[in-house]
């Protein structure tokens, strides 16, 4: 490595992508993505990171992190990380902040391994050379034939043994969805492949153990988010009484909720891109191996994928549906599951990754 290694700038933009159709799930319905892309610059090189957060991220990167990021080394991510958590200490953690801070650091460690011309899995060091993907999407908007085809195209094209539909729909007046749905999943991907749901917290705790012994034919392996995430008591309850594993942490933002939800669940899931980056979630995996526990990455495979590569206890990454359309869109050098694992890229420094401006300008916002 040669040349300066002082963040000399911190550029961010916005953009926002539709979805290719309506899009839903047990408790929510979406019709677009944000993401907000930061890259600072270190010398001659250029960092690349993001969050799939709102807009406001890009405003608090501008407010509040920047003067903390610039001027920092770009090889110290640590201290950068620890400066813009000191900063933020008045403006509540969860949510907007530690998805702006996750920016912010991932982009970094993408800058430090150019810096040092590494691949980021090299620079982080790697535990495992494959990384263990499962399908994600099934969305409760879909119609039979597309939820079939999306199916059909992880398992029987892409080579992926693991697959997640949503479910968790309106529990009061058609629980006969969920379980339709189920068996239509496992008739379709046939009895090799791995079948997962995903409540995103809309049962009661016995409506969750109730309809876990309904589809018990069908051979769940993961049940995920049963009841809101903010029962642990009851995932814990759901978790000693159901077949599959209960998995959640999608919604954590820092360390200690983790520490807390791990013994409720079975594998904890962490967001790259919600718990304040690279630096937090390997730190993440450490709480969940204190407590025996496995971690998947939610969601972003591409931001997952290095940091994956680096955890003893990984037990697979979320290849979703939407932000997979999205980084194959935008971005240069996104990786493919063929087979079901992701494997990084060790002939590209940092993530590997690089923004098509050309691709991503319509989508642009600021
Ligand atoms: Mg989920």
């Amino acid at each position: 490595m040669s040349g300066e290694t002082s963040v000399r700038d911190l550029a961010v933009s916005v953009y926002v992508v539709p979805t290719d159709q309506p899009e839903a799930d047990g408790t929510l319905e979406w019709s677009r993505t944000t993401l907000v892309v930061v890259q600072p610059t270190a010398g001659d090189r250029t960092g690349l990171g993001w969050t799939y957060g709102p807009a406001a991220c890009a405003d608090l990167v501008d407010d509040v992190l920047r003067d903390v990021v610039v001027g920092s080394d770009a090889l110290d991510v640590p201290a950068a990380w620890t400066g813009m958590i000191r900063q933020c200490r008045n403006l509540g953690r969860p949510g907007v902040v530690s998805m702006a801070v996750a920016a912010v650091d991932i982009a970094l460690w993408d800058l430090k391994a150019k810096l040092l011309d590494l691949p980021l899995c090299r620079l982080l060091g790697q535990a495992r050379a494959d990384v263990p993907v499962y399908g994600s999407g099934g969305f409760t908007t879909y119609d039979e034939p597309t939820l079939v085809r999306q199916l059909e195209h992880w398992v029987g094209e892409l080579g992926i043994p693991r697959v997640k539909i949503k479910i968790g729909e309106s529990w009061g007046s058609r629980p006969d969805r969920d379980l339709a749905r189920i068996a239509t999943a496992r008739k379709t991907i046939g009895p090799d492949t791995e079948l997962y749901v995903d409540a995103n917290g809309g049962y009661t705790r016995g409506q969750a153990v109730r309809m876990a012994a309904a589809w018990d034919e069908h051979d769940v392996r993961w049940f995920e988010e049963p009841v809101s995430s903010d029962d642990l008591v009851g995932l814990a309850q759901i978790r000693d009484r159901v077949f599959p594993d209960v998995a959640a942490g999608e919604y954590g933002y820092d360390i200690a909720y983790f520490e807390r939800m791990s013994p409720a669940v079975d594998c904890l899931q962490a967001d790259v891109t919600r718990c304040a980056g690279i630096t937090e979630w390997l730190r993440v995996a450490a709480v969940a191996a204190g407590h025996g526990l496995e971690v998947s990455g939610h969601c972003a495979p591409n931001l997952h994928a290095h940091a994956a590569a680096a955890i003893p206890n990984l037990r697979h990454l979320e290849y979703f549906h939407d932000h997979v359309r999205i980084e194959n869109l935008l971005f240069d050098g996104a990786l493919p599951p063929t087979g079901g694992a992701m494997h990084p890229d060790q002939g590209r420094p940092g993530l590997g990754l690089v923004l098509d401006p050309s691709a991503a300008e319509p989508y642009r916002r600021r």
